[in-house]
C-alpha cells in the first residue's frame, strides 16, 4: 500500500467516525463509499454540498477493498451511495445485494438505458473504451483493427494483456459473448492465449509500456491510461507515446467496447433521500464534466459532450452499444471461459 493511499484511507476513516453523531444532530449527511479518487473530485463534492447543504462523508478505497468492507459491515453498513469502477464489479455488488433499486425521473431522463443497471440498481456516470495499441516499428496496424484480429495467427507471439480474470478483461469477454456467441468467444480466448508474448501480468499502463519497449507488439488498454500518458509531461512517457499507435477497435462492425464507472444507492442506506439526490446531481451537466474528466472519461448523460481536449483529439469513433447491464450479466460466464481456456 503506498503512502498516498494510506493517507486517503486514514482521512476517510476519520471522516466516517463522525457519522453517528452528525446524524443525531440532524445535520444532513451523505455517506459515500467510493472506489474513485481523483483531484477534480474535490470540486465535484463541494458543489453538491453548496447546492444542497448536504455534507459528504467519504470512504475511499480500491474497488476490491471497498467490496470487502461492505461485506464485513453487512446490514449495519452506514454507506448511502457506492461508487465502483467497471461493469464486472457493479455486477459483483449487485449480485451480493449491495444496491437497492432507485426510481428517479431525473435519472431515467438523463442516463441512457445502455448505461443503466437492471431495475435501476445502479447508474453509470462515465464511460471508457477498451482499445488496441501497437508498436509502430514492429506491427502493421492493418493486422490489429479488431479484437478478433488479436487472436489470429498473424499476431502469434506478439499479444500482451493483463490477467484474464481482471474485471476489464472479463467485461470485454462479456461483450464478445454477445457478439460472437459463447463458442466464438471461447475460440477468441484460445487464440489470445496462443498469441501471448508473455504470461498475462501488470496493469494497462504496463501493457502500453511493454508495447513501446518492443516486448509486446500489440496490447489492450482502457482509453484513459493512454490519454494519461498522452497528457504527461515526463520525457519517458512522451517517448512511450511516440512509439505506440492507437486503434479504435471494430469500427467496421459493432464498435469499440465501452465500459463504465458508476454506482447506486446502498441496500441499507440510512440517508436514502440524500443518496438519490446525489445520484441525480452526478447526472447534471456540470457534475458530468467533473466526474468524467477526473479520469479522462466520457460523460454518459444524454446531450453532454466531453470538453476534454485530449479525448477530443482522439477523434470520433463508433462505440459498442452493448448495455452495461448485459456485460454485468455475462460476467460469470466470462470467468468460466477464461478458466476453461487457461487464460491466466
Ligand atoms: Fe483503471
Amino acid at each position: 500500500m503506498n503512502k498516498h493511499f494510506k493517507k486517503l484511507i486514514c482521512a476517510s476513516l476519520a471522516a466516517l467516525a463522525g457519522v453517528g453523531s452528525a446524524a443525531q444532530a440532524n445535520e444532513q449527511v451523505l455517506n459515500l463509499y467510493s472506489a474513485r479518487h481523483y483531484a477534480t473530485d474535490e470540486a465535484l463534492y463541494s458543489d453538491f454540498t453548496k447546492q444542497t447543504g448536504i455534507t459528504i462523508k467519504r470512504l475511499e478505497l480500491g474497488d476490491e477493498a471497498l467490496l470487502e468492507r461492505l461485506r464485513n459491515e453487512g446490514a449495519r453498513s452506514p454507506a448511502d451511495v457506492i461508487l465502483l469502477v467497471d461493469a464486472a464489479r457493479l455486477a459483483t455488488a449487485q449480485q451480493e445485494g449491495m444496491f437497492q433499486p432507485v426510481k428517479s425521473k431525473v435519472l431515467a431522463e438523463r442516463i441512457p438505458t445502455q448505461y443503466t443497471g437492471d431495475q435501476g440498481l445502479w447508474y453509470a456516470f462515465s464511460a471508457r473504451s477498451r482499445v488496441i495499441v501497437y508498436n509502430k516499428a514492429t506491427v502493421d496496424p492493418k493486422l490489429a483493427q479488431n479484437y478478433e484480429d488479436l487472436a489470429k495467427p498473424a499476431l502469434k507471439g506478439k499479444v500482451c494483456t493483463r490477467t484474464g480474470s481482471h474485471p476489464y478483461m472479463l467485461s470485454l469477454m462479456s461483450s464478445l459473448i454477445g457478439h460472437l456467441g459463447e463458442q466464438g468467444a471461447t475460440e477468441w480466448a484460445k487464440g489470445m492465449v496462443a498469441n501471448m508474448a508473455r504470461s498475462p501480468k501488470g496493469g494497462d499502463t504496463d501493457q502500453i509500456r511493454a508495447v513501446a519497449s518492443g516486448e509486446c507488439g500489440v496490447a489492450l488498454t482502457n482509453s484513459y491510461y493512454f490519454v494519461r500518458l498522452m497528457n504527461s509531461s515526463k520525457p519517458e512517457d512522451k517517448e512511450v507515446i511516440e512509439k505506440v499507435g492507437f486503434v479504435w477497435p471494430n469500427q467496421a462492425s459493432y464498435g469499440a467496447h465501452m465500459n463504465v464507472s458508476g454506482g447506486g444507492v446502498a441496500a441499507n442506506a440510512p440517508n436514502k433521500a440524500n443518496a438519490v439526490k446525489f445520484l441525480e446531481y452526478l447526472a447534471s451537466d456540470s457534475a458530468q464534466q467533473y466526474f468524467a474528466n477526473g479520469n479522462n472519461e466520457w460523460p454518459t448523460a444524454k446531450g453532454v459532450k466531453t470538453n476534454n481536449a485530449a479525448l477530443q483529439s482522439l477523434g470520433d469513433f463508433k462505440a459498442d452499444v452493448t448495455p452495461a447491464k448485459t456485460l454485468a450479466a455475462n460476467t460469470a460466464l466470462s470467468q468460466k471461459i477464461m478458466d476453461r481456456t487457461n487464460y491466466k
